[in-house]
C-alpha cells in the first residue's frame, strides 16, 4: 500500500506508546508475546507485587502473591482503549482518503458535506487543507 502524506496520521511516537503500554499489562505467563499457559488471557487485570496476571492465570495461581495483597489493574479497560484509538486513527485516515478521492473525481464540498452529515462549509473547512493541489 502506498503512503500518502497525511496530517491525521497518528505519530509513530503515539504507536510505540501504545505498544510499550499494552506490553506492559501483559500477563506474567505471557513470554515473547506468546501466553505459556493455555488458558491464559494476555491481558493483566490484577497485580500481587511485580506479578501481574490475567483472570484466568489468577483463578489458577498457586503461590503466586501469596503474600501481597491484590491490586486491581485497568489492564482490560487500557486494551480496550487502545484498540478504540487506533480503529479511530484508521477511520480517520480511510476518510480522509475517501474525501481526495471524492475531490479527484470532481464532487464539490457541497456534495461531501452532504455525505458527511456536515456543511459544505464544515467539510471544506476540515477537508480542504490535504485537497491535492490543481491546475
Ligand atoms: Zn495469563
Amino acid at each position: 500500500m502506498i503512503s500518502e502524506p497525511d496530517n491525521r496520521t497518528p505519530a509513530p511516537t503515539a504507536a510505540s506508546r501504545q505498544d510499550a503500554l499494552a506490553a506492559g499489562l501483559s500477563c506474567y505467563y505471557v513470554h515473547n508475546a506468546r501466553p505459556a499457559r493455555p488458558n491464559c488471557e494476555r491481558v493483566a487485570i490484577v497485580a500481587y507485587g511485580n506479578i501481574a496476571l490475567c483472570a484466568t492465570c489468577d483463578k489458577v495461581r498457586s503461590a503466586v502473591g501469596r503474600t501481597n495483597t491484590a491490586q486491581r489493574l485497568p489492564g482490560a479497560e487500557l486494551h480496550q482503549l487502545i484498540t478504540a484509538a487506533r480503529a479511530l486513527a484508521q477511520a480517520e485516515h480511510d476518510l480522509a482518503r475517501s474525501v481526495r478521492q471524492a475531490r479527484r473525481a470532481g464532487a464539490s464540498w457541497a456534495h461531501i458535506g452532504d455525505a458527511l452529515g456536515v456543511s459544505r462549509q464544515a467539510a471544506q473547512q476540515r477537508w480542504s487543507t490535504q485537497d491535492q493541489p490543481t491546475s
